[in-house]
Formats: structure tokens, sequence, C-alpha cells
């Protein structure tokens, strides 16, 4: 799909004032992902309006107009365009009763209320700042846009009513693809940072970002005519981005949470997992039930909250509980290496911590420890540093427990 803009107003053509409806337009119609090769600026004139529209109309699908919707002599826009296409307009009662309010006890002219017109077998745009009713109507396969002159006007329309307009036009002609990348472990500046110049130099695939509370997703969306076309393009530039966030990477799709990606890890390996929980409170196990197939690879998980269940059900030792306490590494490799040979898995996970809000054993809230055991492997301890609610440390705990897996296939 293609876009022209055409803003009219002799103050323009003059170079009383700059151009910068044409500025703003050209810069939305960039990050819409909609061509724009050309724009034009003609006086207030109706013979010269129309020879502009029917140029534009050879390289165009959307003319784009801005000025003259106004009140005065001079402003021709409404009247030309419904000439030119024999297309006639009509007050819009919306705008007319907009534009009534605003005049209250002051005398209404038919010049005021002409400032309501739209395309009889088109659409209204409201104008919530000002008067002027925007309009837009489709004709032989072209759409042709009205909107006022005064930019505070026309970017408020533009952004309330234009976009979505544009957008569901564009679906229509063009064929749009998307790619949701999701990753764990990196903040929002941090990301900003790493493919800053990527998103700046970018327009087709566009790029959206987006913060989850324990993941961030990144969705491409590429528009063109085909949908192979599409998909080369977003599988290159999702290469592009994963050369410097693969660190982070955890899969695509549409919704995805790092809990499917782990079960349909551990059954393409066939392996089965078991958990030890402690401030989790089974959480761990929890996430992977709610993965539908879970059964094929989660054996269970033993809740052990108290010092004597960590002892009494995972067999602690009673000195590593009394000299180091329930938080510490050493616990945390027992109660995995114990999790493991009770539940008979190939992975166990445990998680001893604080979740808060109070300090426990002398130790800071977000201290926690993550044992993994592993048939086969040496035991691991994870020590993030968490922050957060009570709920965030227990999310992000299990999470960070099973994105370490996935990285350390
Ligand atoms: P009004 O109801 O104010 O008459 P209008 O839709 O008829 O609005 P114009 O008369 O063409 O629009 O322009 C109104 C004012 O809006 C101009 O004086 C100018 O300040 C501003 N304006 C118009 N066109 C542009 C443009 N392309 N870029 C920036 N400012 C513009
Ligand atoms: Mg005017």
């Amino acid at each position: 799909m293609i876009a022209e803009i055409i803003a009219v107003g002799t103050e323009l053509l003059m170079g009383q004032i700059a151009n910068t409806n044409a500025q703003f337009i050209a810069k939305k119609l960039s990050e819409l992902g909609i061509d724009h090769f050309i724009q034009t600026v003609v006086g207030d004139n109706p013979k010269r309006l129309m020879k502009v529209t029917q140029e534009a109309e050879s390289r165009a699908d959307v003319l784009i107009f801005t000025g003259g919707l106004g009140p005065t002599r001079d402003d021709l826009t409404k009247q030309t365009l419904s000439e030119y296409l024999g297309e006639p307009l009509v007050i819009d009662e919306a705008g007319k009763t907009h534009i009534m309010e605003t005049f209250r006890d002051r005398v209404m002219t038919d010049n005021n209320k002409a400032m309501a017109l739209r395309f009889e077998n088109g659409i209204p745009f409201p104008n919530d700042v000002g008067q002027a009713v925007g309009t837009a109507i489709q004709k032989n396969g072209r759409t042709y846009i009205l909107l006022p002159g005064p930019p505070s006007e026309m970017t408020s329309m533009f952004q309330h009513y234009v976009v979505d307009y544009l957008l569901a036009l564009a679906q229509d002609k063009l064929r749009l693809n998307s790619l949701y990348l999701h990753y764990f472990g990196i903040g929002e500046s941090q990301l900003a940072a790493t493919i800053d110049d990527i998103i700046m130099n970018q327009t087709n695939p566009s790029i959206a970002i987006y913060f989850g509370n324990y993941a961030v997703t990144i969705r491409l969306t590429a528009a063109g005519n085909n949908e192979s076309a599409n998909q080369v393009q977003l599988t290159t530039l999702a290469n592009e981005i994963n050369q410097r966030l693969g660190a982070y990477y955890f899969g695509q799709g549409e919704d995805l949470g790092l809990n499917q990606v782990l079960v349909a890890y551990l059954k393409a390996q066939n392996k089965t997992i078991a958990f030890a929980e402690s401030f989790t409170g089974g959480l761990a196990a929890k996430k992977l039930v709610d993965v539908p197939g879970a059964s094929a690879v989660l054996n269970g998980s033993a809740v052990t909250y108290t010092a004597e269940a960590k002892h009494q059900v995972l067999g602690v030792q009673q000195e590593t509980l009394d000299t180091v306490g329930m938080v510490s590494s050493e616990t945390a490799i027992q109660m995995a290496e114990s999790a493991r040979k009770l539940y008979n898995s190939d992975i166990a996970i445990s998680f001893t911590g604080v979740a808060g809000p109070d300090p426990m054993e002398g130790k800071e809230v977000g201290t926690v420890y993550i044992g993994i055991a592993e048939r086969g492997k040496k035991s691991r301890v994870l020590q993030p540093k968490l922050r957060g609610r009570r709920e965030n440390i227990q999310y992000r705990a299990v999470y960070t427990a099973y994105f370490d897996i996935l990285k350390n296939k």
C-alpha cells in the first residue's frame, strides 16, 4: 500500500508556516510500515488541488489531505474533493452537535455548520480538540482521507482515529505476519541498550517490546505482499537480534512460557524431573502441571518447609541444619540430591531461601539457593540475588531454575 500526503494551504506555499503536518504524518506512515514516496504542497485553489489529486492517484492508493476544512472562504478541500470525486457531502450529526456545544449562545453561521461535513458514503473522524470533522472515503480502489490543518487537531485525530483506519486498510492489501521471541533474565534498560540501534533503523518488520512480569517478549511484524517473503524477513531480523540476545532467549510463539518450553524440552529428551521446595511452596511443580502433558516429565515434588521436614522427608543432615542452616548451598544440594533419589528422576531441583518480608537465619530477603542434581552429573547450586515482593521472589526463583535447565542442556 502506497500513501501520499497533500498539504493544502497558501500559507505553506508562501513559506509563512512550516509543513509540520506532513512531517508528522510521514513519520507515522513509516512507523506503520506504509510506503510513502511523494509529498505535495498546493495553495488554496480548487483547480490546482484537483490537478495534484489526479497526479497523486496515478501513484498512490491512499491520499492524505491536510488543511482547508475550516469555515472561511478559502477552506475548500472538502468541497473540491466532493466535486472532483462526484461524492456528496452531508452534515455529520455528532460533529454538528459538538460544534454547537462549543458555540453555546454565540450565533452559529452556515459556514460553521459546514465544518461538520463528511462524505455521505464515507466515514467521519471526530475532532476532539477543535471543530472541523475529518472524513474519509474509498472510491475506485483508492482511499481519500481529509484532515484539518491546525496541528493539534490533525495530530490528535490521526492518533486516535486515522492510525486504526490505516492499519485496517493495510491489512486488506498487505499480508501481516508476526513472530514472537521470548527472553528471560534481562531488564528493560539493558535490552534497550543492546538492540537500540536495530530498533531505530527498523521499519519493516516493525519491532514492539513487551515487558511481562517475568519475561520479555519482542514482537516482529512484517508487512508485505506474500507470506513467504514476510517469513524470510522475520527470520533474518530474529537472527540479527538473537546474535546479541541469544543468552536470554528461550523460544518463539505467540503465547509461550518457560514452563511450556521446559516440558517440551524434557519430553524431547525423554527425561523426568522432580522438586524439593521450601519457600516456593510447590510453585515449581504447579507451573509444570499447568502445562498439558506434564505427567510425562514430572515425577513429584516434596514441599518441605520446616527444618524438621527437610530432615525427616529429605534426610537433610541435622548437622548441616544446625551449622550452616536451611538457607545454604549445602542444604540446597542435599535437598536436590535426595529428591532425585526419592522420585527416581533424571533431574531434581531444590529451592531454599528467604522470600520475605522478614530476613531469616540472619540472611537478607531475596537470598536464594537453588540446588540442581542431575543423573550422572556433578550437582550444582545457583545463587541468584532476587528482589521484589514475596511472590516475585518465588516466581523468579522458579523461572531461574527452569531457564538454567534449558541453557545447560
Ligand atoms: P481552520 O479551521 O483553522 O481554518 P483548516 O482545516 O481550514 O483549519 P487551514 O485553514 O488550512 O486548516 O490551516 C489552519 C492553520 O493550521 C494554519 O494557519 C496553520 O497555522 C496550520 N496549518 C495548516 N496546515 C499546516 C501544515 N501542513 N503544517 C503545519 N501547520 C499547518
Ligand atoms: Mg482554514
